[in-house]
């Protein structure tokens, strides 16, 4: 009796206690959850600080990838049309996120820093269709003052795949 007594108060002690400790439940989604620098959320395609696409096409991340998610089609460019330093530019890029198992294998095999993993976790599909990814959407907004891609550039500049600029990492 004087057990069941003892055990009864404990319980009462432990709601009482957690009465006055601030609750862990975050509310999303109206507030998000921090996530680790490790973490590997939605792959976004990355810019250059003057606004061209660090992609250029060469599908290494789509022959890294164990699921087969990837899908790239490169053509070429000229400076009044470029996209991208060098020669050619992904003109298709999609990722099927019903494949996709966030390995990080396409950002390592990325010779440009093109593709890579970030923060986003809100991934969704209503369908299969909605589950592939294209380029408009993986491609990172353009900053001002910079020009969205196709731009006209000065001809002889953008000669090489991965172009003489003072950071190229940026
Ligand atoms: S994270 Fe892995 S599975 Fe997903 S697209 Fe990249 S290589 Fe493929
Ligand atoms: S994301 Fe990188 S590896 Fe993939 S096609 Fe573009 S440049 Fe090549």
């Amino acid at each position: 009796m004087a057990n069941g007594v003892y055990e009864m108060m404990r319980g009462l002690w432990q709601t009482f206690k957690s009465a006055w400790t601030k609750p862990i439940t975050i509310q999303y989604p109206e507030e998000k959850r921090m996530v680790s620098k490790r973490f590997r959320g939605r792959h976004v395609l990355k810019r250059y600080n003057n606004g061209l696409e660090k992609c250029i096409g060469c599908s290494l991340c789509a022959a890294a990838c164990p699921a087969d998610a990837i899908f790239v089609e490169s053509s070429e460019q000229t400076d009044d049309i470029r996209f991208s330093p060098g020669e050619r530019y992904a003109s298709t890029y999609e990722i099927n996120y019903l494949r996709c198992i966030f390995c990080g294998l396409c950002e390592d095999a990325c010779p440009t820093e093109a593709i890579i993993l970030e923060d986003n976790y809100e991934l969704s599909f209503e369908n299969r269709e909605s589950a592939i990814y294209t380029k408009d959407f993986l491609l990172e907004a353009v900053t001002e003052p910079n020009q969205p891609t196709p731009q006209k550039v000065q001809p002889g500049v953008y000669t090489r795949s991965v172009p003489v600029m003072q950071d190229p990492g940026e």
